[in-house]
């Protein structure tokens, strides 16, 4: 387990990247280029900053794991509302505006502030939580078996 949770560590370069440039370097038409997040802030600094801001103003007798719950599906139906109706949404938001990028960035934030909050107020670890089950996701769906399949693990035959 915990060289499986090691690994996922390792692991600098999405294979979905790998052959989209091209002999220049240059990235071909169509490729994604590469994404990272900023190695700060992590988890843990987030929850301690919500944590600091709900202290501040005596919001705790609010933020129950119940009510941070409805608050993060509330969240989510407003990031949901940006992409209604669109069809242009594809990897990397082209053609969308600054103005959209930015409420989208809004959203994905609250969904994350909440979603940290619960898990804080549930008392789970959730960066630890979040590798155990990718390594269970990992043993459930072998690349080697299930790899350009949509399908559940329960449709697979043994
Ligand atoms: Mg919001």
């Amino acid at each position: 387990m915990v060289e499986c949770l090691a690994g996922l560590h390792r692991r600098k370069t999405p294979k979905s990247w790998v052959g989209k440039r091209n002999r220049l370097g240059n990235w071909r038409k169509g490729g994604q280029q590469p994404f990272s997040f900023s190695a700060e802030p992590s988890m843990e600094e987030i929850r301690r900053l919500q944590g600091e801001f709900t202290a501040e103003r005596d919001w705790n007798q609010f933020h129950q794991p119940r009510s941070l719950l409805l608050a993060l599906v509330g969240e989510v139906g407003e990031l949901a509302e940006l992409f209604q109706w669109r069809a242009d949404a594809a990897e990397g938001l082209p053609g969308w505006t600054e103005a959209e990028r930015e409420r989208l960035e809004h959203e994905l934030s609250d969904v994350l502030i909440y979603l940290l909050e619960l898990a804080e107020k549930c008392r789970v670890d959730l960066p630890r939580a979040a590798l155990r089950k990718m390594a269970l996701n990992r043993a459930k769906y072998p690349a080697s078996r299930v790899r350009g399949s949509a399908r559940k693990y329960t449709e697979y035959e043994d």
